[in-house]
């Protein structure tokens, strides 16, 4: 077993700080993804630093009428919040579709948006893999490929993001806020948070080393029907082959983001605006540069039917 060391920060300020002082430190919420990749010694952070008690774990409505959601505030919380109920449910409902209960009880709003991918071979530390040791080669190509990504993939990487919950932020269009070890901050759109993989495939975000988020802000209700479906192998407890999140207006109009396809969740503008035309029309768009394997190949179609029945569902 590798040492460690552990601390239970008691401020923003200290966490960020701790973390500023010693490169190979990490955070810790509800442990969720970190342990397991710490048991497998994928990750191999020196220190833990705990952030659990450090007040980031409220709800509250912002200013212009949206709403701040702490970096703590576990994701069984969130999906039943009143607020987020009524205003934000794709949000609620990408949650729900996530993980089991027990895990939701756990899960925070800021280690979901950075689990990491559940490619087999990044699990399996006997196998190359450019994630988990850069330069070692991408055994998913030209291996076992059913699960990886059509779109956005690169010679190095076609892993896809797992989360359900980051496809709900990236419809409505959230915002994480951050601090770094300095103690300055930043708001990051959710479409510029995470990354592609290219030819780093072990860097998933924008977020510089240290970096803590403190919160994601939602904008001011967008109203429509908010519709997630999520396709698996098997009814609950797994991951998404795809999943659609949909903001669909009376109009016809609407978002959509969708995942199970991209290192990243996938949203083109470009699609939205095909929503009139049907859902062939808009998934043609959304995948026109895809580059799936001879084993996921289904994915493509399945897109399409998947945003199919949300757009059915939503005209009722
Ligand atoms: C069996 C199983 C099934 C699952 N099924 C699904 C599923 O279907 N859909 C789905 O979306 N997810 C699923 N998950 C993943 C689960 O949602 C994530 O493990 C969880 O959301 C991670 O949150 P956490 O608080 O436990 O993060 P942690 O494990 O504590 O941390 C994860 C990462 O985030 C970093 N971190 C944590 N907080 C901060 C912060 N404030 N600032 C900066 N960095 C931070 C940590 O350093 C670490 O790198 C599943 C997990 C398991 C184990
Ligand atoms: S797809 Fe990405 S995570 Fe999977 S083996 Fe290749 S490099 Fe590793």
């Amino acid at each position: 077993m590798r040492a460690f060391t552990y601390e239970r920060a008691s401020s923003v300020e200290a966490a960020a700080k701790a973390a500023a002082s010693n490169p190979e430190a990490k955070f810790i919420a509800g442990g969720t993804n970190l342990l397991d990749l710490m048991k497998l010694e994928i990750e191999t952070p020196t220190h833990l630093i705990d952030v659990n008690d450090i007040g980031l774990d409220k709800i509250e409505p912002t200013q212009d009428g949206g709403l701040r959601i702490g970096a703590l505030v576990r994701n069984t919380d969130l999906a039943a919040h009143e607020t987020v109920r009524r205003d934000y449910g794709l949000l609620s409902r990408a949650l729900l579709a996530g993980a089991s209960g027990q895990l939701r009880n756990k899960a925070s709003t800021a280690g979901n948006l950075l689990q990491r991918t559940r490619c087999p071979y990044f699990y399996d530390t006997n196998q190359p893999c450019n994630k988990r040791q850069p330069g070692s080669g991408c055994s998913a190509i030209g291996g076992f490929s059913r699960q990886h990504a059509v779109i956005g993939t690169s010679e190095a990487c076609i892993a896809t993001n797992p989360s359900d919950m980051a496809i709900a932020m990236r419809a409505l269009d959230a915002v994480v806020e951050t601090v770094k070890g300095d103690g300055s901050r930043r708001a990051i759109p959710i479409a510029d948070f995470h990354r592609l993989p290219g030819d780093t495939p072990h860097i998933e975000t924008v977020l510089e080393p240290g970096e803590m988020i403190t919160a994601v802000v939602l904008p001011p209700p967008i109203g429509g029907r908010q519709i997630y479906r999520k396709v698996r192998d098997r009814a609950s407890y797994a991951f998404a082959l795809v999943s659609v999140g949909a903001v669909i207006q009376s109009n016809g109009t609407g978002r959509i983001a969708v995942g199970g396809v991209a290192h990243k969740p996938w949203r083109v503008e470009a699609a939205e605006a095909e929503l009139p035309n049907g859902a062939r029309a808009a998934a043609h768009v959304l995948l026109a540069d895809a580059r799936p394997t001879e084993e996921n190949r289904f994915k493509v179609e399945l897109v399409e039917r998947t945003l199919a029945a949300v757009v059915s569902e939503a005209r009722g």
